[in-house]
């Protein structure tokens, strides 16, 4: 016979219950089944007696990490400068180190003063580098001679990844519709209010501007987001963007698989300037 596992007097032991089961045991089981029946019983006994364990205490260097230590950057003096990771993309002087025109020949805007002004029919231009994920900061001013309205006054434009918009306007007193004027992601989203300085002023953009990644049918799988500082003030707040900027249509229509993208200003036939470009990868 073998033990069912249950102690026959329940005064017993867990000890002195093994001991007389053994007995028992002896007398009608095989050797091997004794074994096993023994170390069956011990790990019972064992589990009758354990106390359970107190939790580790915690103690403060548990959520403490070390490494890799965090890269050192140095900032600029002000918020306006490039830090020591950044690549200039424009320092003033020198607009054919970084940039084309769309045919990858020489950008045809005017440098001068320490800006590059749009020459009215020249083209967009764009970056020899292509992107992803950045943080871009540029510095733009509109023509202090106010001419035209609406979309007509000081439109530019600054185009990431070469399809994404996030609109340059005189929007200081010149309503257009609310998705297109100054720091909004065109006709996507209107900046959450408008911190446009005065026509001649230069004014900054901070933009980060986290890339679209894709599923195998070329839709987004997560898509493009865009947060921007105008002037200081958050105009636009991790913001998705529904698709690539179209002047006419639906943006989700015109979605397709891309890489890295170029940086694009736009040459929207009006004389705006642009100084102090510089770009983080992140
Ligand atoms: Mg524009």
């Amino acid at each position: 016979m073998i033990f069912s596992g249950k102690f026959r007097d329940p005064e017993l032991s867990p000890a002195t219950g093994i001991s007389c089961v053994i007995k028992q045991i002896k007398t009608t089981a095989t050797m091997k089944q004794t074994y096993l029946t023994v170390v069956l019983l011990i790990f019972t006994a064992a589990g009758l007696t354990a106390q359970p364990e107190a939790p580790m205490e915690m103690q403060h260097q548990m959520t403490e990490v070390w490494d890799p230590e965090v890269p050192v950057v140095t900032p600029g003096e002000s918020p306006r400068e490039a830090p020591s990771d950044a690549i200039v993309l424009f320092d003033g002087e020198d607009l054919e180190r970084e940039w084309t025109n769309s045919q990858g020949g020489k950008p045809g805007w005017m440098v001068e003063n320490g800006c590059v002004t749009v020459v009215k029919g020249a083209g967009s231009i764009l970056t020899k580098r292509v992107f992803e994920d950045v943080q871009l900061h540029i510095e733009w001013r509109t023509p202090s001679e106010v001419e035209g309205e609406g979309q007509g006054r000081g439109n530019s434009g600054i185009f990431l990844q070469e399809r994404y918009e996030v609109q340059v306007l005189d929007s200081y007193d010149n309503r257009t519709y609310r998705n297109g004027q100054a720091a909004s992601l065109y006709k996507q989203h209107a900046p959450e209010v408008n911190a446009c300085k005065k026509p001649g002023e230069w004014q900054t953009y901070d933009i980060i501007y986290t890339a679209p990644r894709f599923n195998e049918d070329g839709t987004y799988f997560t898509p493009p987001t865009v947060t921007v500082l105008h002037n200081g003030v958050l105009v636009q707040n991790h913001a998705e963007l529904r698709g690539p900027t179209v002047f006419i249509g639906i943006p989700e229509y015109s979605v397709e698989r891309h890489g890295p993208g170029r940086i694009m200003l736009q040459d929207h036939n009006n004389p705006v300037s642009y100084r102090n470009i510089w770009v983080r990868e992140l």
